[in-house]
This record gives C-alpha cells, structure tokens and sequence, in this order.
C-alpha cells in the first residue's frame, strides 16, 4: 500500500497493521458524535491539534462506515500513532453508555499467510494434493462457490482441473526482471483445492486482494458487496483474508456485509490466520458469534500427517475445524512456460512458534530478499513449472469450503448451512492443537505425509 501510513499495534504486540491519522465510524449520527467528541477530548485533554478532525471520504456507503481523520498520517513512527490511540480514548465513555463499540481503527486486512511460508514448487507427475476427487462435473447440480482472494494467473485455462473455474485475471504477475511477484497465484491456488475437493464445482475467482494481497478495512466491506453484487450470493463464499483488532465483538468495516449474509443462504469458509495465535482474526472468528455461528465457518490448519496442528495456525474457541494445511499441492502457475520466483523471506533455524517438527519455518531451506538483519542478501530463486507447494489457514479453508460443496451436490436437498452442521457433528475426525483436542476435517482424496519430529 504505497500511499497509506501504517503502524503496527495493538502497543508492542504488532497484532496488526492500521493506518495512521484515521478512525472508523458507523455513518450519520455516530460519526458525527465520533467527530465532535475526539474534536472536543484533543481541545482539553490531550494538546493535539482539533484543527485536522473532520470527516472524510463518502459520508454513505453500503459498508455504513465513515472514515473520520484525525491526525496527520506523518506524524509518528511504525510503532503507533498517538492521535489514533487518543481518538479511540475519547470515546471510551460513550462507548461504555452504548454498550458497544462506536469507533476502530482502520485496519489493514491481508491474505493469511505471512508466517506459512512461500510456494516451493512441485513436479506435475505427482500430481496434486488432494488428488481430483473422481465424481463428475453436472452443470444442472454444480455448487456454486466464489473465492474472494487475488486474481487468476493467465494459463490457468491451461489446467484440466480448472476447467469449470472462471473469473478475473491478476494482470501483471510479473517484475521488470520477469519475475513472480510474492502472492501471484494465491487465488488459483485455492482454485484448484476447491476443484479437487469438488468437481461438480462452478468457481468464480475474485481479485478483491489483488494489491499485494491486503486491503484496507475501510474499502474491504465495500469489495465483499461489489463480489456479491457481480456474481450474486453464492452457496459458498471462500474468504482467506482478514485481521485481529484486538476485540471479540467483530470488525467495524465488515459489519455492515456480514449483517447482509446473515439474512441469506451463503456459508461463508475462513481462513483463521496464519499468526499462531488465540486472539480472535476476523471475519473468520465471526463463527463463534451466536448471530453468525450457523453461516460462518473459520477453518485453522493441520500440519502434514492431518493429525497435530499446524505451527502458525491461529488456535481458539472461535476456530471451527481444522484442516490439512501444510505443504498441500495445486496449480500455480507456469504451465505454458517456466516463470522464476526469487524468495522474499529466508527460512528459520528453529521453529518461530516453539514447535518441535519439521516445520515450514525451517524447510525447504531458502535464502530471502527481505531478510530480517536488514543487509541485502542474495535470494534463492526457484522455477515454477505448474503445480506447487504452498501452507497456510488460507488453504485449509479451500479445502474445508470444497468439502461444504461436495457435500451439498452429494445429497441434493442440503442447503450451504445445513452443510455446515453436517460437517461438523457426522463427518469431523479429530485432531490435536497444542494439547487440545479439536475437530478436524479431512477430504476423501488428500494424502497425509512423513512428519520429521526433532526432538527436544
Ligand atoms: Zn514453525
């Protein structure tokens, strides 16, 4: 995000990202409440300028939220921006008056899976994993499944088993160089599990996260409703973004869509974020709402043998099930002609999670870019060739999302929400997540594999 000032928070905890200078409040009366009071509170408590705090941006929107700035975005540095902590401050009272939140900050909502590791890539003769499932595809039956994610890489039409997959393409996928940008693919990626789990699938890709694969929350609500007013709501929506903000109650700039699915038919599968970590990531943890329980399924990760949970996993009451999630395989991208890829992080020595496995901290080893000492190092490249690798929350809950497909067209009288429940209660094994056991969904057609433990 090149023109947006970010900092992390919540404090030293670096939970999430948000932009700095603005909050987020409902439209109308709150926003106006929001102004005046922050306006007021920077006047007498705080010796922060009043000047800057005002409204900006469409005053409605189907999101029902306004941006309010409040500051002035340079001020500060990464590690927090003061006019923003001021602001929520501010309306610490009415909030406790309402009984609800009224104001949040802007957070910065990204596809899970910056601590999962980059796609490695993998031979086309062992094909992918899951294998296809091998019922048919019946164009009068078909589930209906929409991923919302980053966009198709163009030889995706190349790959037998995306034949029923359709939607937007991701446009440049490449850098100057001719290299893979980080992230191209994701979207196909999910694609192709889907497809495995489900031929008799009907999927549409959308490129909401195509910007390097995050958004702000501000605009996120926004591209959920343009998704659905493009293709309708669908059976089953495939979400494997979002964000932690710190609260149990919901995200500001996704309430006003999640109200909206509440009321139709859709089950929405997501990814419960790749931070190894128990506090709430949304819209995923909406599932533990009561409101929302019975169209919200939030989907963690299993590691390779589909029987302990994956080290980066998010972990909690609000996740539903767990699937495979580590070293699956589907198509990328390269089909028609090998496309380099040069890593962006180097692997660990030791798992970052205090996990005791060979995990995708530490392997398959590379060397890159970004790495964390700050000095330039040269990255490892890697040529892609079609089919890849690749962990993470974001593709258990492609797996978990076809799954609800296969299910639907097998018995033709469920609906999407239904589905849900059967997965649940007649169809989940059991896995364990740190010492805990939790149910896990496993599709027919995966393979698990060998698990390295390296010992104390
Ligand atoms: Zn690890």
């Amino acid at each position: 995000m090149p023109d947006v000032s970010l900092a992390l928070g919540p404090g030293d905890a670096a939970e999430f990202i948000y932009e700095k200078g603005v909050v987020l409040a409902r439209d109308g009366q709150e926003a106006r409440l929001v102004e005046d009071t922050v306006r007021m509170y920077f006047t007498e408590a705080t010796g922060l300028t009043a000047d800057r705090v005002r409204r900006v941006g469409p005053e409605t929107n189907r999101s029902g939220i306004t941006r309010i700035q409040v500051g002035d975005p340079g001020h500060g540095d990464r590690h927090g921006d003061r006019a923003v902590a001021h602001a929520l401050r501010a309306m610490r009272e009415h909030e406790g008056r309402a009984g609800r939140r009224l104001v949040s900050r802007n957070h910065v909502v990204s596809i899970a899976g910056s601590s999962s590791g980059e796609p490695v890539p993998a031979p086309l003769t062992q094909g992918t994993n899951p294998s296809p499932d091998e019922g048919g595809y019946d164009v009068d039956t078909a589930a209906d499944v929409l991923i919302v994610d980053n966009g198709l890489t163009h030889d995706y039409g190349a790959v037998p088993l995306l034949a029923h997959v359709q939607g937007d393409l991701h446009g440049t996928e490449t850098d100057d160089q001719g290299n893979l940008l980080q992230y191209v693919g994701h979207g196909t990626f999910i694609a192709g599990l889907v497809a495995a789990v489900a031929p008799n699938t009907d999927i549409t890709v959308r490129s909401t996260l195509n910007d390097a694969g995050a958004i702000l929350e501000s605009e996120f609500g926004e591209r959920l409703f343009a998704a659905v007013d493009e293709h309708g709501w669908p059976d089953i929506i495939s979400l494997s973004a979002g964000t932690s903000n710190g609260r149990v109650d919901g995200l500001l700039g996704v309430e006003g869509f999640m109200q909206e699915l509440r009321g139709k038919r859709t089950l929405m599968v997501a990814a419960a974020g790749d931070n190894a970590s128990a506090t709430p990531f949304w819209p995923a943890a909406y599932a533990s709402l009561p409101d929302f329980a019975d169209a919200v399924l939030s989907v963690g990760a299993l590691r390779s043998d589909g029987e302990f949970g994956a080290c980066f996993s998010n972990h909690g009451a609000w996740v539903s099930a767990f699937a495979p999630g580590e070293r699956l395989t589907s198509a990328l991208t390269g089909f028609d002609a090998p496309v380099p890829y040069l890593y962006q992080h180097s692997t660990y020595d030791a798992c970052r999670f205090g996990f005791g496995y060979a995990c995708t901290c530490q392997y398959p080893r590379h060397t890159g870019a970004l790495s964390e000492a700050g000095t330039p190092v040269k990255p490892d490249e890697v040529m892609f060739e079609g089919y890849a690798h690749w962990s993470g929350t974001s593709f258990a809950a492609a797996l978990a999302a076809g799954m609800a497909a296969a299910y639907m067209t097998a018995d033709k009288e469920l609906a999407p929400r239904a589905v849900r429940d059967q997965l649940l209660t007649v169809n989940a094994a059991v896995a364990e997540m740190r010492g805990g056991h939790v149910l896990a969904l496993i599709p027919p057609t995966w393979r698990p594999g060998a698990v390295v433990e390296l010992g104390p």
